[in-house]
């Protein structure tokens, strides 16, 4: 079995000063499969409620992604509100609903437990740690977090730290969960609390590649005109992760291209609200920016 995700399938309502979207479909586990839906077949876990639409579930089929671990369970689905001011790397979350994800306990599918790769997407903790240890000899175990579970989760969240390779979070969450300004330091931090790898976001800036030998930086691509920067992680991870479970080396040069085809993967889905992007691009659309990123970093 090739890459598993488990995180949040969620209806979003997003404040972006584009416009604003009701309920249109989002969370972690998505916007992550989706992109690495491009590189791989990924498998997910989640769960949705009796609302989710049943045309998005086909989407994720006709993308190849493996719904044997996604329940659908009597209730309503996830629900996050959130807005942005004119600066696309800050937001405010202003409604969270778990809804379905309320004492959400899943046993995983068989062959899922066999992974070499795991992503433990944005999500509580406690379910990141339960999922984890279902899984039986992944090869890489990846994780992502935000505030909400920094602020409220800590400890959970670091005994989960603990057990996984590679970390990756934004700039803001990095500084908050080490206590640490600079960047740098705040990365070499997080690689003493148990990664070997972290990736931190820096929303229109780019990327952050650290390892305990080796540091990396990926621009952002150059995109005048962000929509909604809503799921821009998440498809990192997915474009990143994807790109790797497809090279299965895992060499230096895998990990600077798997930045580039995770910065590729959220240049896009930042042009339109939602998942409207991932939907359907091309693999010429994907190989020309991987191209023109390569000419923007060359010097
Ligand atoms: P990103 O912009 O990549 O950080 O991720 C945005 C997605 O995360 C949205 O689609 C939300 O539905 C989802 N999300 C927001 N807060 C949470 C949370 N506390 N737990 C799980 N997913 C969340």
């Amino acid at each position: 079995m090739s890459l598993v995700i488990v995180g949040s399938l969620a209806f979003d309502t997003i404040e972006t000063p584009k416009g604003r979207k009701e309920r249109i479909v989002g969370g972690s586990c998505t916007y992550c499969a989706l992109a690495a839906s491009y590189f791989t077949s990924p498998g997910i876990v989640g769960v949705v409620g009796e609302d989710f639409p049943e045309e998005v579930i086909e989407l994720l089929k006709k993308r190849k992604i493996d719904i044997q671990g996604l329940e659908r369970k009597p209730g309503k689905t996830f629900h996050w509100e959130g807005r942005y001011g004119h600066d696309p790397n800050f937001r405010t979350t202003l409604k969270l609903e778990m809804n379905v994800f309320d004492n959400f306990k899943p046993e995983l599918p068989a062959k899922y437990k066999e992974t070499d790769m795991l992503f433990l997407a944005n999500i509580d903790p406690d379910l990141q740690e339960d999922i984890l240890s279902q899984v039986k000899k992944p090869k890489i175990v990846a994780m992502d977090t935000i505030n909400f579970w920094i602020k409220n989760k800590r400890p959970q969240l670091v005994r989960v730290m603990e057990k996984v390779d590679v970390f990756f979070a934004n700039d803001e969450e990095v500084k908050l969960l080490t206590e640490e300004i600079n960047l740098i330091k705040a990365g070499k931090r997080v690689l003493n609390m148990g990664p070997s790898l972290v990736v931190i976001k820096k929303g229109e800036h780019g990327a952050l590649v650290l390892g305990k030998n080796n540091i990396f930086g990926v621009l952002a691509y150059p995109c005048e005109d962000v929509v909604d920067p809503t799921g821009a992680g998440d498809s990192f991870a997915g474009g990143f992760l994807g790109y790797m479970d497809r090279a299965r080396q895992g060499n230096q040069s895998d990990i600077r291209k798997a930045a580039v085809f995770g910065s590729v993967m959220a240049s896009y889905t930042i042009e339109d609200f939602g998942i409207e992007r991932l939907k359907s691009l091309s693999d010429s659309e994907i190989k020309d920016r991987f191209s023109a990123f390569k000419k923007l970093l060359s010097f």
